[in-house]
């Protein structure tokens, strides 16, 4: 059993909704867990290290892909990614605890069955988060939901085997920018020690999150590069990948969330943005800024949201108005 990190507790408010979080858990019958559209790291890290946790009486899902959930590849090690139910393959649940998600709309099409469950435990760690719960735990000084999963799991008395501890590190080092990112605090590194002493294989999660991307990806990462633009005024850097890139290089939507990184590795600007095109013609945006720019607000002006450090939109505008939108929220704030 790994014992709750040695340090001050969160605030009395986080402490206490974990309290009731894990008599709800504790109370429960069948339970689902789910997560946000696009599942990331921290995301899949979340329900699966609760389901590894807890076991069969747990059901996990994510509201997203039409017949079978779209899990990406990077993600596909992780200890059963293959029991996560389609949206409509899912039985009726007394407890349903939503993981990583901001709002309610994030769950995709899982949303309205989440929102008809007699307890929604909301489990987050986004400043905009909109505490959509019967029970909210949100807690913006997390540097990931999965360290939260992990204190309720603690709480819980549940063992956390190396495929919890598994699951829970990649949501820490894929949330984190691999404990880069201003969120990073000594709780960070104390729940990575406890994960690591598990027996989790550091090397070989890095190797395939983030070194097993498809030779086309190399490629579509420099159309990005060509591609991208420094506006100024403010200074911003941002480029785009269309739908007809993707096919070009035979590279998944899912295979793009590091193409941002590169963006923002350069000194003239304080954000980053890419576009991405979505099947339908729409553009889901990414931000990330380096400190002096909150890019939750800035996404939230685009009915998007997120942290002040890295957030996401999606735009119904084309690709030139979008840009040139996000353009002017920036130079008005
Ligand atoms: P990413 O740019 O990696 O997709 O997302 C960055 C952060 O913003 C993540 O924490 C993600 O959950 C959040 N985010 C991304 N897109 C949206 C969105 O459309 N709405 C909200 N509320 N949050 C988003
Ligand atoms: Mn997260």
């Amino acid at each position: 059993m790994v014992k709750a990190p040695a340090l001050p507790p969160r605030s009395a408010e986080v402490e206490a909704g974990l309290d009731e979080a894990a008599a709800a858990v504790r109370g429960a019958g069948q339970l689902l867990a789910v997560c946000h559209v696009s599942p990331d790291g921290d995301a899949l890290g979340s329900i699966l290290g609760l389901a590894n946790a807890l076991g069969p009486h747990t059901k996990i899902a994510v509201g997203w892909g039409e017949d079978r959930p779209e899990v990406a590849r990077q993600y596909r090690f992780l200890p059963g990614w293959e029991l996560i139910a389609p949206p409509d393959r899912l039985p009726d649940c007394d407890v349903v605890l939503a993981l990583d998600c901001a709002s309610a709309d994030r769950l995709g099409t899982l949303q309205e069955r989440v929102l008809k469950a007699p307890v929604v435990v909301n489990l987050d760690h986004h400043v905009s988060n909109t505490r959509f719960g019967t029970i909210n735990v949100v807690d913006d000084r997390a540097a990931s939901t999965c360290e939260l999963v992990l204190d309720l799991l603690v709480r819980l008395g549940a063992d956390i085997t190396l495929e919890v501890a598994t699951c829970l590190y990649t949501g820490l080092v894929t949330d984190t920018g691999r404990f880069s990112y201003a969120s990073v605090t000594p709780r960070t590194h104390e729940v990575a020690a406890a994960l690591v002493s598990r027996g989790v294989q550091v090397d070989i999660i890095a190797r395939t999150v983030f070194e097993s991307l498809p030779y086309g990806y190399l490629k579509l990462l420099g159309c990005v590069l060509e591609r991208c633009r420094l506006l100024e005024d403010p200074a911003v850097v941002v480029s785009y990948v269309s739908q007809e890139d993707l096919s070009r290089w035979t590279v998944s939507m899912e295979e793009t969330e590091e193409l941002i990184n590169s963006l923002r590795s350069v000194r003239e600007s304080d954000v980053a943005a890419i576009l991405k095109e979505q099947p339908g013609g729409s553009w889901k945006g990414s931000l990330r800024s380096k400190g002096a720019t909150d890019v939750s607000e800035v996404a939230a002006s685009f009915g998007g949201g997120g942290h002040r450090l890295a957030a996401g939109f999606t735009s119904e505008y084309g690709l030139e108005e979008t840009i040139s939108r996000l353009h002017e929220v920036l130079r008005l704030r």
